[in-house]
């Protein structure tokens, strides 16, 4: 009665962002309905047979699809620029789908050591269950890759920038490293999100996000999905949900697809203030060393710029001076207990500012000789930039910096 006419051709990303959805409900509602149902009654037991035959016919039960993951899933899709996308529960549930359609056993991959530290354990790991063998490699240096590559090597899997340090790979020459060897590149993008990095206009084949991170950006849900090719989301991907239940629900969906329409306008202000807390922590004297892409002093600077449409991404890392192990972590949980305005959490990609030490939480498992090979000293801090005013972070930070 109200459907929706379709969208013009050659819109901008900004555009599509906020109006790629399915066609809206009979009512006619602006903002997109949230379909909260298990199951979907059908009009005849000759269309229930075609549907569940080929769920693209229309939607039967919840754990295969629901128009509103439907509506976030083309909503990503278009912003990252793939074909097609498919929503998980959460961001490791895409990677754990991404190994399953991918790899079989007797099949090998090859991986950054600095990816998030649940997927070094799931491909190390569980996939090792299943006789999946994987190389971990330096993140940034290009022969290790290389000489990593085998004749049975299936997938490469990199992320950039990285968690804390933020190093940044080059993701097309990761893509013609794959391809040359017969394999494919997926890339985690979390860090950047498609505002700022779209990995398959690099040469990338797959893209993985956690939506839990600046997707939802406000820290309210748990997503997380794959974008790619039309005919690997809908007959490698699509049937092994169904089959094994990692489906994204609707209520995540219609959170995370709301905060697509703002991620853009977020993420150049997360991005900005960022940017000027690197500058401002690199000339504390309490702080030995920055991490953070958008400065010139990084080591992949240029490339970060190139590959990341000129911006550093929101998340920033600093070490604090000390003498020794015991008295960085001493100076380190000094900055962050001083904090009156930052919670002190381990998520990122939030509007609220989040400061957190890395080597008793994200990197809290490894020995101390694991993290110094990693560079997660006891003195390093991240801080994951949000939407408060750049001042108030600033002051926020010199509280415990000025005590050091
Ligand atoms: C958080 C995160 C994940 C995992 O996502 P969940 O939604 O927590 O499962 C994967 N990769 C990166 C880079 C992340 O930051």
């Amino acid at each position: 009665m109200t459907e929706k006419k379709k969208l013009p051709e050659g819109l901008h990303r900004d555009t599509l962002a906020v109006r790629t959805a399915l066609p809206p409900s009979q009512w006619g509602e602006n903002s997109e309905a949230l379909y909260l149902t298990s199951g979907f009654v059908q009009p005849d037991a000759e269309t229930s047979a075609r549907r569940f035959a080929n769920p693209q016919e229309g939607y039967t039960y919840g754990r295969t699809s629901n128009p509103t993951v439907t509506s976030f899933e083309q909503r990503l899709a278009a912003m990252e620029g793939t074909e097609a996308a498919i929503g998980t529960a959460t961001g490791m549930a895409a990677i754990l789908l991404l190994g399953m359609g991918l790899l079989k056993a007797g099949d090998h991959v090859v991986c950054s050591r600095s990816v998030f530290g649940s997927t070094l354990n799931l491909f190390a790991k569980e996939f090792g269950k299943f006789a999946v063998e994987s190389t971990f490699v330096s993140q940034t240096d290009m022969k290790e890759w290389k000489a990593a590559m085998r004749p049975n090597t299936k997938l490469l899997f990199a992320e950039t920038p990285t968690n804390p340090l933020t190093d940044v790979c080059d993701i097309r020459a990761l893509a013609e490293l794959a391809h040359s060897g017969g394999a494919m590149l997926a890339v985690d993008n979390c860090f950047c999100s498609p505002a700022l990095q779209r990995p398959t206009e690099l040469g990338a084949d797959f893209i993985i996000h956690s939506g839990t991170k600046y997707l939802d950006g406000q820290g309210r849900v748990m997503a997380g999905a794959i974008c790619g090719p039309a005919k690997y989301i809908n007959d490698v991907f699509a049937p092994i949900v169904r089959t094994a239940g990692m489906t994204l629900s609707p209520f995540n969906a219609w959170v995370v697809l709301k905060g697509l329409e703002t991620l853009g306008i977020r993420m150049q202000a997360q991005c900005a203030n960022a940017l000027a807390v690197a500058k401002f922590l690199e000339q504390h004297p309490a702080v030995t060393r920055v991490y953070y892409p958008g400065l010139a002093s990084h080591p992949q600077h240029a490339l970060a710029m190139k590959q990341q449409s000129g911006l550093g991404g929101a998340v920033v890392s600093f070490d604090v001076r000390g003498k020794d192990p015991v008295e960085l972590r001493k100076n380190a949980f000094t900055v962050i207990d001083s904090a009156e305005v930052m919670s002190i959490a381990t998520n990122l990609g939030d509007t609220k500012t989040i400061i957190s030490h890395s080597a008793t939480t994200s990197h809290g498992r490894l020995s101390e000789e694991q993290r110094q090979a990693a560079g997660i000293g006891q003195g390093l801090i991240r801080v994951a930039v949000g939407l408060e005013h750049v001042e108030d972070i600033k002051t926020d930070l010199l509280r415990g910096l000025g005590k050091l």
